[in-house]
């Protein structure tokens, strides 16, 4: 998902949906902007589909006064799939004793489900399916007399990944959980401040880009001032490499690193790694492009555009039903066939999940009359789940879970298939030495298999790590 917020700018609304619309890419479900204004009080707006569609006409964004507001962007990871309810859609409102306070929530609760039969247990009405409902449940209950106070009450008892943006009548408030697993930066603008997932989400406002929110630290800002604490034991930090490797914009810094530079660095590694005898580097738009480059750029061999895509479309992964999925590629993809024509072709991705968009994109080449077909992967075999954030699907429907390499190259049908090693990942993220197993800089379960947090709630259901 995207989280974004700003105070102390008027009409806050309209710069809540310009950066939800750079964030698009983050979640196209839903989005959903709240904004608090004295004389009038809280205001929320929630609605399916994209931010250009639902935030942009005079109508709407009258229905959002105030110069005080937050806004998230959609992508179901936890909560109801399919059928999607607008209850589920963020941001979540909760009035306390103490006065209002509104949540947007970027990541997974690895411990939502049981913190939600407690809390229901005790009396709370969840008006949700969604795990973050939680913090709101917990911030109720807290006996706290702030509301900063009440949220790191909330957050101490959520385990997971989480970056937060929260907002009370008078404050904007940041928190990135210890691991740091999901990012937030900090921008300002003028006199006012602003809260993001992503740098490009400050580009667009014209903001500019402070710092980001360290992992563990919570920001509390109101009448001008940031006030920066640390609420929870601390901990090495493990973002998330997935972001380097495909969530985020190329056009971010994350970590302090350009997200296209460490992409790009990425296929000179996978050059380095899996060199092939070819005649064209092709990128499968628009996630493998910068790799495509990179490895291009290190082979020497030519860098073309061999499949383009139709801009209209989504992602096709962050649609949420399997039918839907299936379709998007060829709905979004279509190949060059004069360019490709009798070449050994080397296709580049960010990913293989199920694999799916693999098999078609072979079919769709070899179709164009392509001589050979070799895939180079942008990151390792996708071989467990994610539960901080990204929807990978249920282990045994990954590819790389039940196949070995050669098996998957197979099943794919192409003349070659190599993966970026971890360490050659983590090279290209600018750790020299590779992946040091001993004290990891990222988190790479859904490579590795290694959770830097236990996912309670799996486990009670039966996942075995
Ligand atoms: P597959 O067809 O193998 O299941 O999906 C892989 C494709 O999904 C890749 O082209 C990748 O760009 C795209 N994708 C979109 N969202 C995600 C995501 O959240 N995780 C992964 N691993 N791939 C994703
Ligand atoms: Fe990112 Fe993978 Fe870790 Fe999920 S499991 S947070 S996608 S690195
Ligand atoms: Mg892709």
């Amino acid at each position: 998902c995207g989280i974004f917020g700003v105070i102390g700018l008027s009409d806050a609304s309209n710069f809540v949906a310009l950066g939800l619309h750079a964030l698009q890419h983050r979640g196209q479900e839903a989005g959903g902007i709240v904004t608090y204004e004295p004389e009038t009080g809280f205001h929320s707006e929630r609605r399916f589909g994209y931010v250009r569609d639902n935030f942009t006409s005079a109508a709407i964004m009258k229905l959002l006064p105030g110069d005080l507001g937050i806004g998230h962007v959609r992508y179901s990871t936890a909560g109801s799939k399919g059928a999607a309810q607008i209850r589920d859609v963020q941001p979540f409102f909760g009035e306390f004793a103490i006065g209002g306070c509104a949540i947007a929530h970027n990541g997974n609760l690895t411990n939502a489900a049981r913190l939600r039969k407690d809390l229901i247990e005790r009396g709370a009405i969840f008006q949700s399916s969604s795990d973050s409902e939680c913090i709101i449940h917990l911030m109720a209950r807290s006996m706290q007399k702030t509301q900063a106070e009440r949220l790191k009450d909330a957050l101490r008892l959520v385990e997971g990944a989480f970056s937060v943006i929260a907002m009370t009548r008078t404050k904007l408030m940041g928190v990135r959980d210890a691991l740091g697993v999901r990012p937030l930066v900090l921008g300002r603008l003028g006199e006012g401040w602003v809260l993001a997932s992503e740098t490009c989400a400050l580009d667009i406002i014209g903001a500019e880009f402070i710092r980001e929110i360290e992992p563990g630290e919570m920001v509390v800002i109101e009448n001008g001032v940031v006030e920066s604490t640390r609420p929870f034991a601390p901990a090495n930090a493990r973002s998330c490499i997935f972001e380097q490797v495909y969530f985020s914009r190329p056009d971010s810094i994350v970590g302090g690193r350009s997200v296209y530079e460490t992409r790009r660095q990425i296929g000179v590694e996978l050059a380095r790694e899996a060199p092939i005898d070819a005649d064209l580097v092709c990128p499968v738009p628009d996630s493998g492009t910068p790799a495509a480059i990179g490895y291009a750029a290190e082979s020497g061999i030519p860098f073309g555009l061999g499949i383009t895509r139709n801009q209209y479309m989504g992602r096709t992964f962050i649609e949420p039903s399997e039918q839907i999925r299936n379709m998007g590629v060829r709905l979004k993809l279509n190949v060059n066939r004069a360019l490709i024509r009798g070449k050994r072709v080397i296709l580049v991705d960010d990913s293989v999940v199920r694999g799916t968009t693999s098999r078609k994109i072979k079919d769709m080449i070899l179709d164009a009359g392509a001589a050979e077909v070799h895939f180079r992967i942008a990151s390792p075999p996708t071989a467990w789940p994610c539960f901080y954030g990204v929807d990978t699907p249920e282990r045994s429907k990954l590819l790389a879970a039940t196949m070995s390499e050669e098996e998957m190259r197979e099943w794919i049908g192409v003349n070659s298939l190599k993966f970026i090693t971890l360490d050659g990942l983590y090279r290209a993220a600018g750790e020299a030495k590779g992946r040091d197993a001993a004290n990891p800089r990222f988190c790479d379960a859904c490579f590795s298999g290694q959770y830097p947090i236990a996912p309670a709630d799996k486990l009670d259901e039966g996942f075995v790590m």
